[in-house]
């Protein structure tokens, strides 16, 4: 199944689309969930990954809003927000795109956390006396989704995913040429 993907940026359905799911492929999710991509000014982009409401990230199915209308939009495990990076003279658009197909195969991390049986034992940060959750890097949830991203990243990557990742560098070279 497809990503059903709500593309909020001028870059092309097709190029966002090819990232998005060879990222997803290589860590062997189940691809059908809702991605929504905006644009973003930063150098890197940035994303994160949902599970909808508490208690029912288990379930298929989710109201996903869209402008006036309600559209209920099947789903396996959640969603993922991914933020595209900008563009300036200075930075290097091929090394923003490598990245940014790192950071989707960060996101789809939890998303395999999602879909994978809530297993007895699998630990959630929570938040502590303070009332604050831990630091990023002590976060269970974000260790996993490291590992998976880690395994992912060795694995040799398919042409589709390298073409893809090119034609996103290029776009983001003619959007930095318009200055845009
Ligand atoms: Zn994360």
């Amino acid at each position: 199944m497809a990503i059903k993907l709500y593309n909020k940026t001028r870059c092309p359905d097709k190029i966002l689309r090819a990232i998005v799911t060879a990222a997803g492929q290589r860590i062997g999710c189940d691809t059908n969930i809702v991605v929504k991509v905006t644009q973003g000014q930063c150098l890197g982009g940035s994303g994160r990954a949902l599970h909808g409401f508490p208690y029912l990230w288990h379930l298929t199915r989710k109201r996903q809003k869209d402008s006036a209308r309600d559209r209920v939009v099947s789903t396996r495990g959640g969603w993922i927000e991914l933020v595209l990076p900008g563009t300036h003279p200075a930075w290097d658009v091929l090394l923003q795109a490598e990245k940014w197909y790192e950071l989707c195969l960060h996101e789809w991390g939890h998303v395999k956390d999602f879909q994978t049986d809530f297993m007895p034992g699998r630990e959630w940060s929570r938040r502590g006396e303070s009332g604050r959750r831990p630091n990023w890097e002590d976060r269970p949830e974000e260790k996993r989704a490291c590992m998976y991203a880690a395994r992912g990243q060795e694995r040799a990557r398919s042409k589709t995913a390298d073409e893809a990742i090119l034609a996103l560098a290029s776009w983001l070279e003619e959007k930095q040429k318009r200055g845009a």
